[in-house]
């Protein structure tokens, strides 16, 4: 069975200071008694305190990026072994770093390997522009991106295997914006996801990798999303600095979980 996954995208805000206090907060907010596996992304600069403050609270710290290369002359990057003790996830090919850091399938690929051979639990963003959907390509534009972020493992299929891939659906008309996409269409996309990944040459690790749905969720929206049983979790961003919204999030997170877990609902 698929965990479910609540991942908190701090995106460019909160000092260390205001970050630990807010980490804690949240940690406190959101115990729950369901298999819910939570995640905080803070900035860089916020890892050592949002580490420090997560302590013994069973939420994990995760990065929002890492670069393709381990050293080198690289200013203001960060390899993913420097990572090591500050996060055990990273998000990558977030479609803000696409669009403003000119990201491509082939660099997240990249980036992907060095995740996964640091150890770091990978979080890969895909999604569709809103004319992608409106024009019936959605589809076909998420399944290249997995095809094209997997490339990378074309030479060492086994190297994808065991790094607890996680995919997040989100397209990016949503994001930020208070638009969602339907349930249904989301839930259509995390098992188009998952046959990307088959049809890539991971057939039998497909099925088993959990997809979550970002894209303007709230603690009043996100029962859609987890209704869907293709869905695994959410990848939230602005709702994740607000510990009532990410309290809402998690316990309805752990509803689901447990109604997984024992087959009923
Ligand atoms: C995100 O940052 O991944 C995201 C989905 O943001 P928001 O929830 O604010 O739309």
């Amino acid at each position: 069975m698929r965990p479910i996954v609540i991942a908190a995208n701090w995106k460019m805000h909160t000092t260390p200071a205001e970050a630990g206090e807010l980490a804690a907060t949240i940690a406190a907010r959101t115990r729950v008694d369901g298999p819910v596996e939570r995640v905080i992304c803070p900035p860089y600069v916020c890892l050592a305190a949002v580490r420090d403050a997560l302590a013994g609270s069973g939420v994990a710290v995760g990065a929002q990026n890492v670069h393709h290369e381990l050293t080198g002359a690289y200013t203001g990057e960060v390899s993913a072994p420097m990572l090591a003790g500050l996060a055990s996830w990273v998000i990558l090919g977030h479609s803000e770093r696409r669009r403003d850091a000119a990201e491509t399938d082939d660099l997240i690929g990249r980036k992907l390997r060095r995740a996964a051979q640091a150890g770091l639990r990978p979080i890969v963003c895909v999604g569709e522009q809103l004319a992608d959907r409106e024009t019936g390509r959605a589809e076909a534009v998420v399944g290249a991106q997995v095809h094209g972020v997997l490339g990378a493992f074309a030479d060492d299929p086994a190297a994808l295997v065991g790094c607890g891939l996680v995919i997040a659906y989100e397209p990016v008309w949503a994001i930020g914006t208070g638009r969602n996409a339907r349930g249904a269409d989301a839930a259509a996309m995390a098992d188009a996801i998952r046959a990307a990944i088959g049809e890539a040459g991971w057939p039998d690790l497909a099925p088993g990798v959990p997809v979550l749905y970002g894209g303007s969720v709230t603690a009043a929206n996100v029962g859609e999303f987890l209704a869907e049983p293709a869905i695994d979790g959410a990848l939230v961003g602005g709702a994740s600095l607000k510990p009532d919204e990410m309290a809402g999030i998690v316990a309805r997170a752990g509803l689901t979980a447990q109604a997984r877990a024992t087959g009923v609902g």
